[in-house]
């Protein structure tokens, strides 16, 4: 991997995790991560809002 693009896996800000997080679309199944944008988590996994 590049690395250019950012995880939220790797991001520590509360802050930044906040506003990466409040419509997350896709989790990450390694560590549980949540972001709208599947490229910001390491393995992402679509967020069903029916379960
Ligand atoms: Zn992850």
């Amino acid at each position: 991997m590049s690395g250019k693009h950012s995880k939220v896996c790797a991001v520590t800000s509360p802050r930044l995790l906040d506003k990466l997080t409040s419509n997350a679309e896709f989790s990450c199944s390694i560590c549980g991560a949540k972001s709208h944008d599947k490229r910001s988590v390491c393995e992402p996994v679509p967020i069903e809002p029916d379960h």
